[in-house]
């Protein structure tokens, strides 16, 4: 425990030695330094950086939808697109793939290496910790938790470009506090989420005008009743009921009572009330009128609930996707109309995956759910049953039915030892499970390289393993499997899989004037951040992020160092 906490200190103040002392700085806000090739001699930096992440948004559904985009998508559709960009890592889920975006760096680097994990030195009773809090401290409610971006190990590009040009303005909006703080980082000058039936900052941060009026304005909205959405002519096919379990969906049009925050959260409202807001700050910080670039970070995370309520190929999803093309193309001429300069990054923290009820009406019979063989409750008493050993609290801890797992931290090295091969015999035996990793294992793996496409399951699950948070060991279940054992309410559907379907995200860039193209070949979202430096000519030093520059004018000239 005091090894470990000194750790964390050696690293805290590794990291602030790195925000303080920056090595070489070059100032956005200064003119550009001599280019060091012809080719970006007449590049200037764009003033405003607008980074979007629609939650859980696969390449799948960028495909489907893809063609009847006439708005904000219709425009980054004549930008760079690469429709195959990869959260490379194993662990597909919110925090870390938002902890990618703005780093530049995979989650066994950002050390966010899932939404959850299980910290059993954490100084109080509950032993799973939350990406996006801070466990020492105590919230008012002791349901509730006090929020914070403490566990990120690193700067985002807001972060990095304020060290170096202080006069540039870092915000960050969302409908999650993980996603506005993964994207935000560490040094936010505004930075707003959705909570219950508001937009909210961080614990000590001042109120400000423009998040106010939003409020002002979404509790006009959610307190009337909301009529059901127009279902648009191209999502009529979509418009068939199915049931899983006692939940029906598939027909949705997302009516809803006067005060029903939830109905209001799972619907396109959300998203039109963060873009509301991020146009609210935009206009009175003046976002790109200032005397340096800004940042700007977006995440809607509508998407994400509507996929998870509803799942991925109902009318619901068909209605969001043309509601965000709508939203997207009102924000960009709202930016047009200021005369901003700015460049748009739009990509996803994770894909997701489809019900398995329609999955089966749909050509898909052998997609099921998982059962709860795999969860670590029924697997640390099966293991402790086997071997005689007993623990106070659980055996085994983890979160869900697959991915990490902990051993109780009260065995001996040898029982644990026993525990660990055990388990993993039995998860092995299991017809569910694909491939189970001991830690031991992803630690002697090489670190992955080349095109994340074609990487092998101990790579994914190395591109998101993190020694001193990840678990003792992890699993995989096989591709078919839904995780969500039994379907309820708001949760039939889901993603979180090493999967491709939960991996493979689009990944747009559109400004102004840039030579359009469409680069099939797979990229990364970690390539977002130091595509994004390069344009506005914050330097990066080579091995400082995981990700490569993107080269995002199509034609002869290059957007990227003359080095990359
Ligand atoms: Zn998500």
């Amino acid at each position: 425990m005091i090894h470990r906490r000194h750790a964390a200190r050696l690293l805290a103040s590794a990291f602030a030695a790195a925000l303080l002392f920056p090595a070489a700085p070059v100032l956005a806000d200064a003119p550009a330094p001599a280019p060091a090739a012809a080719t970006q001699a007449e590049a200037a930096a764009p003033r405003l950086v607008v980074a979007i992440s629609i939650d859980q948004y696969s390449a799948d559904l960028f495909a489907e939808y893809r063609n009847h985009f006439t708005q904000g998508f219709a425009r980054l559709l004549n930008g760079a697109v690469f429709p195959s960009g990869f959260q490379s890592h194993a662990a597909t889920e919110t925090c870390p793939g938002h902890s990618t975006i703005m780093t530049g760096d995979h989650p066994s680097r950002t050390g966010i290496i899932a939404n959850n994990w299980i910290d059993q030195n954490a100084p109080r009773d509950k032993k799973s910790v939350y990406c996006a809090e801070d466990e020492t401290k105590t919230a008012a409610d002791p349901k509730d938790y006090v929020a914070s971006v403490g566990h990120l190990r690193v700067p985002t590009l807001g972060d990095r470009l304020k060290m170096v040009s202080p006069k540039s303005r870092n915000v960050a909006v969302s409908g999650k506090d993980r996603a506005a703080l993964m994207m935000g980082g560490h040094d936010t000058d505004q930075v707003w989420w959705w909570k219950d039936d508001r937009f909210v900052t961080l614990d000590g941060k001042p109120s400000d005008p423009a998040a106010e009026a939003e409020n002002a304005a979404v509790a006009k909205v959610l307190n009337a009743p909301g009529t059901a959405f127009d279902l648009p002519q191209w999502c009529q096919s979509r418009d068939r009921p199915i049931e899983a379990g006692s939940v029906t969906v598939g027909t949705g049009r997302f009516a809803m009572a006067a005060g029903d925050q939830n109905a209001f959260r799972v619907s396109p409202r959300l998203d039109q009330a963060t873009l509301e807001l991020a146009g609210r700050l935009v206009r009175e910080m003046k976002l790109g009128k200032g005397a340096a670039t800004d940042v700007l970070s977006i995440s809607l995370s509508a998407n994400d609930y509507i996929g998870h309520a509803y799942g991925t190929e109902g009318s619901e999803m068909c209605i969001q996707n043309h509601a965000l093309d709508v939203e997207l193309g009102q924000f960009f001429a709202m930016l047009d109309s200021l005369g901003i300069d700015y460049v748009v990054a739009l990509t996803a923290d994770h894909g997701g995956f489809d019900l398995p009820e329609r999955q089966d009406q749909q050509a898909m019979p052998m997609i099921h759910r998982a059962d709860y063989s795999t969860s670590a409750k029924v697997l640390g008493e099966k293991v402790g049953e086997k071997l005689g050993i007993t623990a106070d609290g659980p055996l085994i801890y983890g979160e869900g039915v697959f991915g990490d797992y902990w051993v109780n931290k009260a065995l001996s090295p040898e029982q644990k030892q026993a525990v660990i091969a055990e388990a993993k015999d039995e998860l092995e035996r299991n017809p569910e499970v694909a491939a189970v990793f001991t830690a031991a294992e992803i630690e002697a793996a090489p670190v992955p390289t080349g095109s994340p496409e074609t990487w092998s399951l101990i790579e994914r699950a190395k591109d998101s393993f993190y020694p001193p948070r990840s678990g003792d060991f992890l699993a995989f279940l096989k591709r078919d499997i839904v995780t969500i054992p039994k379907p309820a309410p708001g949760y039939v559907a889901t993603h979180g899989t090493p999967w491709d379907h939960d991996r493979r995200v689009p990944i747009l860039f559109w400004r102004k004037g840039t030579a359009s193209f469409e680069q099939p070949n797979p990229v990364e979202t970690v390539d977002i951040a130091p595509t994004l430096a390069a344009l506005i000519h914050l330097d990066v030093k080579p091995g400082e992020m995981d990700g490569r520059c993107l080269d995002i004018d199509g034609g002869p000239a290059s957007t990227c160092p003359a080095s990359n």
